[in-house]
């Protein structure tokens, strides 16, 4: 998401906030953009992907269609739910297309918590 009062022209690093932390983007934490502006940061991403793929918390969340704040689309299925902000969702595609594009960067120093856990 966006800072209230971010000029659309001239957006800088400490105007994108992650919707489902509301940190800001930095150089050490990599943000993933959705569409409308709505962000993910690495962390969060870490945090969705344990939970979703390895299962490893319990804000994965199944059953009733969510509203994907990545992707805004309607879904069913395995989602995760922000723990800070309930109204940030997103989708299991998002988050494995965010893994890869994040796994990708260089940059990010980013890795999904499954190659950490099994190196
Ligand atoms: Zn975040
Ligand atoms: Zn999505």
């Amino acid at each position: 998401m966006r800072r209230d009062g971010t000029n659309s022209e001239a957006v800088n690093m400490e105007d994108v906030l992650c919707d489902y932390c509301h940190s800001t983007w930095t150089m050490d934490r990599p943000m993933v953009e959705g569409h409308h502006g709505s962000c993910i940061c690495g962390s969060c991403l870490k945090m969705a992907y344990a939970s979703t793929q390895i299962g490893e918390s319990g804000d994965a969340v199944d059953g009733a269609p969510i509203k994907c704040t990545m992707c805004l689309e309607d879904r069913e299925g395995t989602c995760f739910q922000s723990p800070a902000y309930p109204d940030a969702m997103i989708c299991l595609r998002c988050i494995k297309m965010a893994a890869k594009a994040l796994g990708r960067d260089p940059d990010s120093n980013w890795t999904a918590p499954a190659d950490t856990a099994n190196p």
